[in-house]
């Protein structure tokens, strides 16, 4: 059957070249051969996440690391911030393992706002939040570097942010954030298959983490540590992920950062304008979109086109691409296109003609 290339918003495109890289032969995950794949991808990662701490590879998808988090660092409540679906199910989740948990809820496509946070860790109760950068349900990002400078106000409350859709599309200087935690899972922006995540702590979580007495064995942020130091994981990873990324990250530093930030920008604003061009609007409040999708409104809010989702989701699949008929409750009244990746304006040129024709035809 032939390949339907993906512009859904996770899992991405994966490339030819990842794809080799992936399938080389395996290898001991205790021998000098994986330890020197490790040490050479640790300070690359380091680079891009902008820290001096060690970056941590876990071989599950996000949500281990989201669910490890709370096991690791929340003793007392977490303060859960929820914009769409993913925020929402971080509220859940925290139930799930036992914490007590509170949400700040906003309106879907609208960011979570400093003070909104402030506020609410004014009242002491807090020893933990979680953040979704860029909330992928709803193409909404909220002000990330705002939010991080309230941690000095709070130096106790743990920051856990995910940036599964938004770390490598633009710079997240974990250090100079001074967050906590940051984390994503790699089959988003990084555009490698799904099954590996990526996170890194800082050191007082980890010396939170070693006070908690049932932070479990998977996610033990102190195994991460020591293992880490020692170039291996605690369990037996997935190698041929480890393969990958070391493969991407060369794709990713060959090209440039700032030369791949910039390259998402430019191709987010070609499919802003896209659905400019076709009378639609964008569901999440201006200046709050994503960088690296796009939720176009169709019919979730007042004002701009709407035409049936499914129908254009059908006709630019017949024409080889896949995107997303919306997430949830907005499933249909919105629906999303992906620029992550390795995408570049010509690629998505391609996409954009499938799409101009699927339109015309509706
Ligand atoms: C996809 C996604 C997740 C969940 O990732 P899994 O790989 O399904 O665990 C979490 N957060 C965000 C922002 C996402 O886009």
């Amino acid at each position: 059957m032939a390949h339907i290339k993906l512009h859904i918003p996770g899992p991405v495109e994966v490339s030819e070249k990842t794809f080799k890289a992936f399938c080389q032969p395996m290898i001991g995950h205790r021998g000098q051969a994986f330890k020197d794949l490790v040490a050479k991808v640790q300070p690359q990662l380091q680079t891009l996440l902008g820290t001096k701490q060690l970056p941590y590879l876990s071989t599950s998808s996000a949500w281990g690391v989201m669910e490890g988090s709370l096991r690791n660092l929340t003793q007392k409540k977490v303060l859960n911030c929820m914009k769409g679906a993913f925020s929402d199910k971080w509220l859940d989740v925290a139930k799930r393992c036992g914490k007590e948990a509170e949400p700040l809820q906003v309106p879907w496509g609208s960011p979570i706002r400093p003070e909104q946070i402030d506020a609410k860790l004014a009242t002491g109760q807090f020893d933990s939040l979680t953040l979704i950068h860029n909330e992928t349900s709803t193409g909404t990002m909220s002000p990330l570097v705002e939010i991080a400078a309230l941690k000095k106000k709070y130096p106790d409350v743990m920051f856990i942010v995910d940036a599964v859709t938004s770390m490598t599309a633009l710079p997240l200087n974990f250090d100079a954030l001074g967050i906590d935690v940051l984390l994503a899972g790699t089959q988003k922006a990084f555009a490698l298959p799904p099954g590996l995540s990526i996170f890194t702590a800082s050191p007082a979580a980890l010396a939170k983490a070693a006070l908690a007495k049932d932070r479990g064995y998977y996610f033990d942020f102190v195994e991460f540590q020591k293992n880490a130091a020692d170039h291996m994981t605690p369990s037996t990873p997935s190698i041929s992920h480890v393969y990958a990324l070391s493969s991407k990250l060369d794709d990713f530093f060959a090209e440039g950062l700032e030369a791949r930030y910039a390259r998402h920008t430019k191709t987010n604003q070609m499919t802003r304008d896209w659905a400019a061009k076709h009378g639609f609007t964008l569901f999440p409040e201006t200046g709050y979109e994503s960088i690296t999708l796009t939720c176009v409104n169709n019919g979730a809010k007042p004002g701009g086109r709407t035409v049936d989702a499914a129908k254009l989701q059908k006709s630019a699949k017949d024409q080889g691409f896949l995107i997303d008929g919306g997430y949830g409750k907005i499933k249909g009244t919105t629906f999303r296109l992906s620029n992550m990746g390795d995408e570049t304006p010509e690629t998505m040129n391609q996409l954009y003609a499938a799409l101009d024709s699927a339109m015309a035809k509706l």
